[in-house]
């Protein structure tokens, strides 16, 4: 079973839209057990269009239409759909009852010409009721495929494939079972885990497929099964991820269905009754902020510093200026100076710090940009490591914030 996707909209094209509605439809199709074939953007033009629902026919059983249905757009969407299916369009009284029932309740004004325009469909579509706006969805079939014009404002338009959309199809189509389970891992690299799972992974079922998903120093493995008996396909995926533990159990750190990799790590500390204080110069708060986005994070989390300039980790953290001129302020013994002291100050288990040179300049050490000094204190002593995160600001904090998080797991579950 395939559909295809066409937003319309000029601001899609002229990169004014970030075309949010493909991606959620995109995520909805996958779940159902249905195969996106193309997601097109087009222009507010009936050519375009005319041209992008052909296509659209050609390829998929089910087509997808968002936006250009608001009542400045001249309803070329529902003009050109009208064309495509040789229909006229009618005014459905029901959507006018709710147009003026909205302008009378939110608006306090009667209904204009142009408004009164939303409540005309073609005459061979089944009116989907939009709960949240003016324009309805309009859901039309031809030759067995299924046609679905919907609002482009993407909560109007999720309302509609939640409660209408995805049920209608259900109705009509037969889908098969789908499921996804996904090993969340740290501290190994794509090409070295598939070294590793390469027996297993090449021993699949076919209706197994598994996905690599690599970001900054992390690799998710998301086991994808579709089969038409649920059974089957549940104790298929069980055993399949059974045989896959044993292989990667230094570096799995939990299901991507159950939580976070940050949200684990904090169960970790969570589950041993310990803490946690960070000291961050170049992450810059993002360690400290991954951490409280987390519910019930304040258990273990007892705070940070953000000691981003030199004087700050002389005088607010007590490293030592010697250190600092004989090692340089981004070293593994600032470094480690940051994390012993930071941890004496709130009291903690344990404490991380950051020290580096995110870029693009080089600061105020010698050090190469993408530099990153990360410490760890403990109770027993106190561990650092340097690396080189490359010369893309962004991603160098985000890959310390990243490795940050891998050393403590490390460190954690070495009790
Ligand atoms: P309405 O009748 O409520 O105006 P519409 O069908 O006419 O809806 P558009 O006018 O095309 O929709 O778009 C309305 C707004 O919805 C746009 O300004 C944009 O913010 C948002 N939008 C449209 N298409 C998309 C899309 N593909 N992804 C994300 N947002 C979108």
């Amino acid at each position: 079973m395939q559909a295809e996707i066409i937003t319309i909209g000029d601001e899609i094209l002229i990169g004014q839209t970030i075309d949010t509605n493909s991606a959620f439809l995109g995520k909805e199709f996958n779940k159902i057990g249905v195969s996106v074939y193309q997601i097109t953007s087009v222009q507010d033009d009936k050519e375009h269009i005319l041209k992008a629902l052909e296509e659209a026919e050609g390829n998929a059983d089910i087509i997808i239409i968002t936006g250009g249905l608001g009542p400045t757009k001249d309803d070329i969407t529902k003009h050109t759909i009208c064309e495509y299916f040789n229909d006229v369009l009618i005014e459905d009284k029901d959507v006018l009852a709710h147009v003026e029932h909205l302008f009378e309740k939110y608006i306090n004004t009667p209904i204009s010409d142009l408004n009164r325009r939303q409540a005309l469909v073609p005459s061979q579509s089944t009116v989907l009721k939009n709960r949240f706006g003016t324009a309805p969805g309009m859901w039309l079939e031809r030759n067995g495929k299924v046609f679905v014009s919907l609002p482009g404002v993407p909560y109007e338009m999720k309302a509609l494939i939640t409660y209408d959309v995805i049920p209608r199809l259900r109705a009509t189509f037969k889908f098969p079972f789908i499921k996804h389970r996904t090993a969340l891992t740290l501290g190994l690299g794509e090409s070295a885990i598939a070294n590793r799972i390469e027996a297993w992974e090449d021993a699949l079922p076919s209706f197994i497929k598994l996905a690599y998903l690599p970001s900054l120093g992390r690799v998710k493995l998301r086991l994808s099964g579709k089969h038409n008996n649920r059974a089957v396909l549940e104790a298929e995926l069980q055993k399949q991820v059974e045989a896959l533990l044993p292989q990667i159990q230094d570096i799995f750190v939990g299901y991507e269905e159950d939580a976070s990799i940050e949200e684990l790590i904090g169960n970790e500390l969570k589950s041993r009754g310990k803490t946690i204080s960070i000291a961050e110069s170049c992450t810059g708060g993002k360690i400290a902020q991954t951490i409280t986005a987390i519910e019930g994070a304040s258990a273990y989390f007892k705070g940070s510093v953000v000691s981003y300039a030199t004087e700050a980790k002389v005088d607010i953290l007590n490293v030592k200026e010697d250190d600092i001129t004989t090692y340089s302020v981004v070293s593994k013994e600032v470094a480690e100076s940051m994390a012993q002291n930071v941890r004496t100050l709130f009291n903690t288990d344990y404490a991380i710090s950051t020290t580096g040179n995110a870029g693009p300049t080089k600061g105020e050490s010698d050090a190469e940009v993408g530099t990153v000094c990360i410490a760890i204190s403990t109770n027993e002593g106190v561990y650092s490591e340097e690396f080189n995160f490359g010369n893309h600001r962004q991603k160098v904090i985000n890959k310390a914030t990243n490795k940050a998080f891998e050393m403590l797991r490390k460190e954690i579950l070495k009790k």
